[in-house]
């Protein structure tokens, strides 16, 4: 089985087509979202309702949380963006595409495990807010090992917009330095992040995502150009969403 994993779309709908139209040429099987549909983009609607339609499985990411139940920890820019967002799903006139999305929101889990995998957006101990930093391999042994004290052998996680493989060394290692590719053995735990869809932080503005095959147990990163400009300029158009949001964007910060 070939499972792409995309994580968050941060309502993203250019980054998000492209990464879906992307995977139709990858043999993939399925695909899952660790979370962070919503939050920050111009178009959280359209990215749900294509999340419901093409996604085995989507978890609860915090900018979800956020705009589904209250915004915890939010910096003014992203609390303002969550209650543009809510407003968005609130202006829905259809009263049977409002009560899906509700429902399909409302029924976001924390956590799935399937086979060798466990799917969490943040962290396998704190599942939707913590983030688990490339640097922490290096500043935060203890960290490192509570984290794969919950980790039976693989794990998949988002959340830091940042793509590529932590292992129980500790170590991270992003997807440059493997050439793109990951073998999983079983000689260490993993931890993967496929990067985010819809905002990058490791100042690559592309698109990432990553396809898992389950069966030969190799992991492939993948990053896509797709038409920043015009997210920049829907951003531009809503007072609610902050210029910045859109400049990051063009830097992947
Ligand atoms: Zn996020």
């Amino acid at each position: 089985m070939r499972t792409a994993i995309i994580s968050d779309i941060h309502g993203n709908l250019e980054a998000l087509s492209v990464v879906l139209e992307h995977m139709t040429s990858q043999n993939v099987d399925r695909v899952i979202c660790l979370g962070d549909i919503l939050g920050y983009g111009p178009n959280p609607v359209e990215c749900v309702d294509l999340v419901i339609e093409k996604c085995h499985f989507a978890l609860m990411g915090n900018h979800d949380f956020g705009a589904l139940y209250e915004p915890t920890n939010f910096n003014a820019v992203a609390e303002q963006a969550a209650y543009w967002t809510r407003a968005q799903f609130e202006a829905e006139g259809d009263p049977d595409k409002a009560a899906r999305r509700w429902e399909f929101l409302g029924s976001l889990r924390v956590r799935i495990a399937y086979g060798d995998f466990i799917c969490v957006h943040g962290t396998p101990r704190r599942p939707i807010n913590e983030y688990l930093f490339p640097e922490d391999a290096i500043n935060s042994p203890v960290k490192m090992q509570q984290v794969f004290d919950r980790v039976e052998k693989y794990c998949l996680v988002g959340h830091t917009h940042v793509p590529g493989v932590f292992t129980d060394e500790p170590d991270f290692y992003p997807p440059d330095d493997l050439n793109g590719s990951y073998q999983l053995n079983d000689d260490e735990k993993a931890i993967i992040n496929p990067g985010s869809v819809g905002q990058p932080r490791d100042l690559d503005p592309r698109a990432s995502y990553a396809i898992l095959d389950e069966d030969k147990k190799g992991v492939e990163f993948f990053r896509l150009p797709y038409d920043i400009d015009a997210v920049f300029d829907k951003i531009q158009a809503v007072p609610e969403l902050s210029d910045w949001l859109g400049e990051r964007l063009k830097e992947g910060r």
